[in-house]
C-alpha cells in the first residue's frame, strides 16, 4: 500500500500544465492525426484547453470532483471529433470516486487510482471500445494496470507513478504495429501499420504531466 497525498493544488496544477502541453504538442499530435486520421487531434486539444484556459481562476476554487467536471464539460462542448467527448467524458467522471470531498481536501494514491478507473471506464463505455483496436485506451488501461500493480507492490509513490508513465508509453507504442477497429484510422487497414494513434500518444503525454506535477 502507498501512503501518499495528492493535494488539491496538485489537481489544480495538472489542469494549467495540461493548457501548456496542448498548446506545446499542438503540431506534434497533429502531425500523428494527418498521418492516420484527419489531422485535427492536435487543434481539437488545444481549442478545448483553450477553453479551460479561460476559466480555470473561477474553476480552481470548487472541490475536485467539480473543477474536473467542468474541464471535462468544456472538452465536450468545445471540441469535435471523438476525442473531445471521450477526453471530455474522462475528467468529467475523474472526480467522481470522491465527490464528498471539499474544495480544499485531495486524495490519496487509492482514490487516485480509483480516479482513472473511473475515467477510463467512461472512455471504454461511450467509444465502445477496449485495448488493441489503435485507441488511447492501449495507453490508459496499461497505465491503470501498473498503477493498481504497484499499489499493491507497495513502491514509493513517485516511483510508482515513474512505472505508470513507462506503461503508458510502452501501450502508446504498441499501437504501432496494429491496426485500428475504431475511429478514423480504421479506414485505412493495414496502411494504418507503422503509425502511432494519436489519441493513444496525447494519453501517454497527459499521464506524463499527473507524474510530472507530483
Ligand atoms: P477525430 O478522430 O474525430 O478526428 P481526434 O483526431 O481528436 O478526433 O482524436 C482521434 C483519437 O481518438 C484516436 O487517435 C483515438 O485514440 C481516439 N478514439 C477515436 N475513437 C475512439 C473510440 N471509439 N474509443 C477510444 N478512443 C477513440
Ligand atoms: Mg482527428
Amino acid at each position: 500500500m502507498i501512503d501518499y497525498t495528492f493535494s488539491k493544488e496538485y489537481f489544480v496544477q495538472v489542469i494549467r500544465d495540461l493548457i501548456v502541453l496542448a498548446e506545446n504538442r499542438k503540431e506534434y499530435f497533429t502531425e500523428l492525426d494527418s498521418a492516420i486520421g484527419d489531422g485535427d487531434h492536435g487543434m481539437n486539444l488545444s481549442i478545448g484547453f483553450r477553453e479551460v484556459n479561460a476559466h480555470i481562476e473561477e474553476w480552481k476554487e470548487l472541490p475536485i470532483k467539480d473543477f474536473y467536471k467542468n474541464v471535462g464539460k468544456a472538452l465536450l462542448d468545445k471540441v469535435g471529433g471523438s476525442s473531445g467527448p471521450l477526453y471530455g467524458s474522462f475528467f468529467m467522471k475523474f472526480g467522481l470516486p470522491i465527490k464528498t470531498k471539499g474544495a480544499d481536501e485531495g486524495a490519496t494514491f487509492e482514490e487516485m487510482i480509483q480516479m482513472f478507473e473511473s475515467g477510463i471506464e467512461v472512455i471504454k463505455k461511450r467509444g465502445k471500445s477496449t485495448t488493441g483496436e489503435k485507441t488511447m485506451l492501449d495507453t490508459f488501461v496499461p497505465a491503470l494496470e501498473a498503477m493498481k500493480a504497484e499499489f499493491e507492490a507497495g513502491t514509493d509513490a513517485k516511483e510508482a507513478m515513474a512505472k505508470v508513465v513507462e506503461a503508458g508509453k510502452a501501450g502508446l507504442e504498441s499501437t504501432r504495429n496494429i491496426v485500428a477497429t475504431k475511429g478514423r484510422a480504421m479506414r485505412l487497414g493495414e496502411r494504418a501499420i507503422g503509425h502511432l494513434d494519436p489519441g493513444a500518444a496525447s494519453a501517454a503525454e497527459i499521464i506524463e504531466v499527473f507524474y510530472l506535477a507530483m
